[in-house]
């Protein structure tokens, strides 16, 4: 047992732009390159471990040979077999992405063979002007929304925020959302890639065609009622020598924690999840007893077995902790 470094899939929609590789060392040859998947089993975009004695393997691969890398807390699936329940990225939108909803647990299953998506985003960078559309500002129906589409009126009907670096924004399954042009974000999601498109600004792709939209499936998964108020958000930070640690978001399908380090700290992987660490900033080594030691930079993601053990980080260095 190990802790692995993880080697992104990398995804050029048309949105995206290239900081992932000059800001983040992505070693992807994608242009744009809109998305990296650092932490995946998805086949759409699986991950590679980079070091020791899985290197050259997918995650996945490894997981379904070593199911109690996962933990206790995850539960099998239908086929009885356990999978990474997560997904992390990292979002470089130059541009809007398209408005859109992603189905819960339920429909995506029976619909998509898939899990549903309900995800969260923390806001690495924002431009001065850049917005995001977070549900809606008064209650809609089907019928409505149907029109408004149509004609092009969707805007009226949409919540749309300025979006600030290091804020966090928690998305449901079945809220309508678009994250906005010149915003950086790492996004935590359920494990699934099924995503209803509401409106793409009417754009084309590198061949010309405009996307597909989906819009009788994203009416019958979309909820209609008014979007939370997120003007203010609670944030509770706890500090100690050597840095600190705030939980982000909290649900039943992850726990995100920001960690940041001026020295270093320690905390255990127990038996009951896996943990996933991705370096936001700065550089570092983490070490667990009697495993390798791995040094990190920004832009670097590791996956940490269940029951590791006791871990201890020091550096410089901002971080995202994801567990189960
Ligand atoms: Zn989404």
């Amino acid at each position: 047992m190990d802790i692995m470094k993880l080697l992104p899939a990398g995804k050029d929609y048309l949105w995206g732009g290239t900081r992932l590789r000059e800001e983040f060392g992505k070693n992807i040859k994608m242009t744009p390159l809109a998305e990296t998947w650092e932490c995946s089993v998805h086949p759409d975009g699986p991950s590679i471990v980079a070091n020791g004695k899985y290197a050259g393997m997918t995650l996945a691969e490894v997981l379904d040979e070593h199911q109690e890398f996962l933990g206790s807390k995850v539960e099998p699936g239908e086929n009885g077999r356990k999978e990474l329940p997560v997904l992390v990225k990292l979002i470089d939108a130059k541009r809007d992405l398209s408005v859109q909803v992603h189905p819960d647990d339920r429909y995506a299953r029976e619909h998509e063979g898939q899990n549903g998506k309900t995800e969260m985003w923390y806001i690495l960078d924002a431009a001065e002007d850049a917005s995001l559309i977070y549900g809606f500002i008064h209650p809609v129906s089907g019928g409505l929304l149907r029109s408004a589409i149509q004609e092009g009126t969707l805007d009226k009907h949409l919540q749309k925020i300025k979006v600030n670096k290091g804020e966090v924004y928690y998305v449901p399954a079945g809220m309508v959302h678009g994250i906005g042009a010149g915003t950086l974000v790492a996004e935590i999601q359920e494990n699934s890639n099924v995503t209803y498109r509401v409106y793409d600004y009417d754009r084309v792709d590198k061949n010309g065609k405009k996307r597909a939209l989906h819009f009788d499936k994203a009416v019958e998964v979309m909820d209609m009622g008014i979007a939370p108020d997120v003007s203010s958000q609670h944030r509770f930070v706890r500090y100690y020598p050597g840095g600190s640690r705030e939980t982000l978001c909290r649900c039943r399908y992850f726990v995100t924690e920001r960690v940041q380090l001026t020295h270093g700290f320690a905390f255990s992987v127990l038996e009951e999840s896996f943990q996933i660490l991705l370096c936001l900033d700065g550089e570092g080594g983490i070490e667990a007893e009697g495993r390798n030691p791995v040094r990190f930079r920004k832009g670097d993601c590791l996956f940490l077995p269940a029951g590791l053990g006791r871990c201890y980080v020091i550096g410089e260095t901002e971080l995202l902790k994801v567990r189960c």
